[in-house]
């Protein structure tokens, strides 16, 4: 009997829902996901952490404490993060994998930023890479923390749209905004999100932010053959749950609302040689355990001019490129994890070393 039950068991798991939706979902860049796990130029540390994320059994705190490990499920590295000697862990967030994959984890931030800024840098130069002959695509932006009104003094593209006419529609855009706001908007949608979008729950202002302060968008693109400008974001975020790229997406779309109007109503203002300009705000989002949806990321890749027969090798590079970024995340979690607990070893020097992709997390 309990041979039949074990046999059962094994033909029909009940645990294997959420890792089975996950790997038998459609169109989301499965196969790169495989080729990465079956590749022997991939470590096999990181490949186990990878299987261990896909099955739920990735050992952070929510998990330890599901095992009877830990008292308590919440996060510890934002306990000590706000130096605090509680026993308890009551009132911080749970430590999920989306937590600590995320920037709303202030100790792991700084890798979290890391990882998203890979990413992009490795989609912006195979755009740049693999664009048609005939493109004449010109990228502002880059690594560094510039406003975007720093950017606009980079670029001829102030001359066509004057950077004070587009500051001063934001600006009456943003007062129209307020007077009419009963509620901040995002205010339903954070209760609806649970810890893998706390990240987003830092911002205060998004839409001023994106024009005036730090959270410019990742790019900008002119391109000046066809008169487009492009807005270009890239979202790095967990993709636990079904629809995260839909909820990526109208994220970055309601973020950067008023920029884009902005930017329209001065475009569409200009006459003569200058006239003629559209706007376009493209959104990537890119799972932290490898998901691309292979459908938009063509659809936006075509539409920034990458030739048809490289739009998969750049689809299969962002899937891997993903999951090495999520791989050092974790690594970067555990060495903050160890660091506390290790003798004669400085969390500085081991976070130190999962910056630099060891693995020395066996
Ligand atoms: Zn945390």
């Amino acid at each position: 009997m309990l041979q039949l039950q074990e046999a059962d068991t094994w033909k029909k798991p009940a645990a294997t829902t959420w890792a089975a939706e996950f790997l038998l979902r459609e169109g989301e860049s499965r196969e790169f996901l495989a080729s990465w796990i079956n590749s022997s130029a991939v470590h096999e540390a990181k490949k186990r952490r990878a299987k261990q994320v896909i099955t739920c059994s990735f050992p952070c705190g929510k998990w330890l404490h599901m095992m009877g490990a830990r008292a308590s499920p919440g996060c510890e590295l934002c306990k000590r993060a706000r130096n605090m000697d509680l026993k308890a862990t009551d009132g911080f967030p749970t430590e999920t994998v989306a937590h600590i994959q995320s920037a709303g984890c202030k100790a792991q931030k700084k890798s979290v930023i890391g990882a998203h800024n890979r990413c992009w840098k490795y989609l912006i130069g195979a755009i740049s890479t693999h664009s048609e002959a005939t493109r004449d695509l010109e990228f502002i932006g880059g690594d560094k923390d510039r406003q975007i009104k720093q950017l606009w003094t980079e670029t001829r593209i102030g001359n066509i749209l004057p950077w004070d006419e587009i500051a001063d529609e934001a600006e009456r855009l943003l007062a129209s905004d307020q007077a009419n706001r009963q509620a901040p908007d995002d205010d339903h949608v954070d209760k609806e999100q649970e810890d893998d979008q706390v990240v987003d729950r830092d911002e205060t202002d998004p839409y001023h932010e994106v024009i005036f302060g730090r959270r410019r968008p990742d790019s900008v693109a002119v391109d000046w053959t066809s008169k487009v400008l492009y807005v270009l974001e890239f979202k790095r975020t967990s993709d636990q749950r079904q629809n995260y790229r839909e909820r990526g997406e109208s994220r970055q779309r309601a973020q950067h609302d008023v920029l884009v109007k902005s930017l329209e109503k001065v475009a569409g203002e200009v006459d003569g040689e200058n006239g003629g300009w559209r706007i376009k705000l493209i959104v990537f989002v890119g799972g932290t355990c490898g998901s691309v949806h292979a459908q938009t990321l063509n659809n936006n890749l075509k539409e920034l001019g990458v030739v048809e027969s490289k739009r998969n090798s750049v689809r299969k590079g962002l899937v891997h490129e993903l999951l090495n970024a999520q791989d050092t995340v974790l690594c970067s979690y555990f060495a903050q994890r160890l660091g506390e607990r290790g003798e004669g070893r400085s969390r500085k020097s081991t976070v130190e070393e999962a910056f630099q992709g060891l693995d020395s997390f066996e």
